[in-house]
């Protein structure tokens, strides 16, 4: 680590106490930036890189509601508005017990490099609560939602911020936010994301995030002249990003063998085919069920449950060529990622954000396999929100297959700008440097145009 890289990131510590995802995700990528700041003295001069890491704006606030037995419960909410050089703040809203201000700004801050990667004008932002969803009636989530919006309403707007969903918010808690924001205002606008499809929706929101991932993988693999086709995958999570990742996979060719949620995993070795990701999709977005009930109904399927204390995650421990987080932050480890080598893994494309930690990330960068860093490889889903915009302000829906093409168009450039850019910079084949720099110099330039502000 460089004496730069030291100090800054002391100062990053010092200045947000208790917030190790965000130091965490500022390392990687400042580590990455020195290569263009050796390059570029006007970024130093500018403190872009200083600017770059305090929030434009944190918003902190009180969610009081009532439950359907009349109890009284309190929640706190959250938006960061990150950065708005080259765009409205855009970003997902997360509802998870773990939601914290220090994951958040990780997130936030992942976010304006990944939207800057989509070309299209979005700035960063990432907002939520550490309200927990999980197997509560769709009463209480409605009157949740209701209240979060009571406050976060004054603060969001098509052309100012907006939200879209992540872990705990999706089709279902959109709806009641949009539901409540378009009372509030007395207004129909595109200021959430994630819309029903017949009330300003788009067609391949849903997929798009998974459905990216696996593109992105498919580019990295063209590389070295090879496709999906025939490729076991693992898989992790059982939400939204994992399910359409396991359905492209089938449709591309690959065989998906596991899936996973906070409890345990399932190991499918005949692979989790159409009809089986179909149970999933209703055990998970209808009954709102686990993934132990997978292997109860699949003979061909092994489950094991989560063991909280050991030190490596058994779903990274299983021979296949490719393999797809797809849950939450940190879930592969130095120890998950030596074992996905040793296990013939060579390409990892993240569908979840900042999968891998640290030491994770070192694995894979010095064995030199095919990785797709969140920002790169799951920047589809943002993508096609930025779509969903467009199609509102222009007040017509695309196809389906106008929708899929522009994602895939836009997963391709996204990898070759990560291609070019760590060629520039002398490191060819790292997609993490490519993707930083890529992200970085767009909205860095933006901020100079646009003064001290
Ligand atoms: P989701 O539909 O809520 O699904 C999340 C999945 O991950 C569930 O299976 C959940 O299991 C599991 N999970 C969550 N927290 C966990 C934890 N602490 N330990 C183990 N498993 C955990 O969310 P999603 O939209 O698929 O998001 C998944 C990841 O993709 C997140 O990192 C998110 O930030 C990222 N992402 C999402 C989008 C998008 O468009 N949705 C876009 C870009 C990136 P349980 O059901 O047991 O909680």
């Amino acid at each position: 680590m460089s004496q730069y890289v030291k100090d800054l990131m002391a100062e990053v510590k010092a200045k947000n106490p208790a917030e190790p995802e965000f130091y965490q995700a500022v390392q990687e990528v400042v580590e990455s930036l020195t290569l263009v700041l050796d390059r570029h003295p006007e970024y130093r001069a500018a403190k872009i890189l200083e600017r770059i890491i305090e929030p434009e704006r944190t918003i902190t606030f009180r969610v009081p509601w009532v439950d359907d037995q009349g109890e009284v419960h309190v929640n706190r909410g959250y938006r960061i508005e990150m950065n708005s050089a080259i765009g409205p703040y855009k970003g997902g809203l997360r509802f998870h017990p773990s939601v914290n201000q220090g994951i958040l700004k990780f997130l936030a801050f992942e976010q304006v490099f990944k939207n800057s990667l989509t070309t299209l004008p979005m700035g960063g932002g990432k907002g939520g609560s550490d309200f927990d969803p999980k197997g509560k009636s769709d009463l209480k989530i409605m009157r949740f939602c209701q209240a979060f919006m009571s406050e976060l309403f004054r603060h969001i707007g098509a052309d100012t911020d907006v939200p879209a969903g992540d872990i705990g918010v999706g089709g279902r808690e959109i709806g009641y936010l949009f539901g409540q924001y378009k009372k509030l205002k007395n207004e129909f606008t595109g200021v959430l994301t994630g819309k029903g499809l017949n009330w300003g929706g788009s067609l391949i929101r849903p997929e798009a995030t998974g459905y990216g991932a696996v593109y992105f993988a498919s580019e990295m693999l063209s590389t070295k002249k090879q496709t999906l086709e025939g490729k076991v995958c693992l898989v992790s999570g059982s939400g939204n990003v994992a399910q359409y990742t396991v359905e492209k996979i089938n449709q591309l060719g690959g065989k998906a063998v596991t899936l996973s949620d906070s409890n345990g995993y399932i190991y499918d070795e005949a692979g989790i085919d159409k009809d089986k990701l179909s149970f999933v999709m209703e055990l998970k977005n209808v009954r709102r069920g686990r993934m132990k009930e997978y292997a109860d109904k699949y003979k061909s399927a092994v489950y094991t449950e989560l063991n909280q204390n050991a030190d490596f995650n058994p779903l990274w421990n299983h021979k296949a060529h490719c393999a797809f987080p797809s849950a939450t932050q940190n879930e592969i480890n130095g120890k998950d990622a030596q074992n996905l080598i040793k296990n013939g893994v060579y390409v990892v494309s993240e569908g979840a954000n900042m999968p891998t930690n640290l030491d994770g990330v070192k694995v894979f960068l010095d064995s030199k396999i095919l990785y797709g860093p969140g920002k790169a490889a799951n920047a589809g889903g943002v993508a096609t929100s930025g779509l969903e915009m467009t199609q509102n302000s222009m007040r017509m829906p695309w196809t389906r297959e106008e929708v899929d093409n522009r994602l895939r168009m836009i997963m391709k450039s996204i990898h070759q700008t990560c291609v070019d850019i760590s060629e520039r910079f002398g490191v060819p084949g790292n997609y993490v440097v490519g993707a930083n720099i890529g992200g970085f110099l767009k909205v860095a330039d933006a901020m100079i145009d646009q003064g001290v502000v």
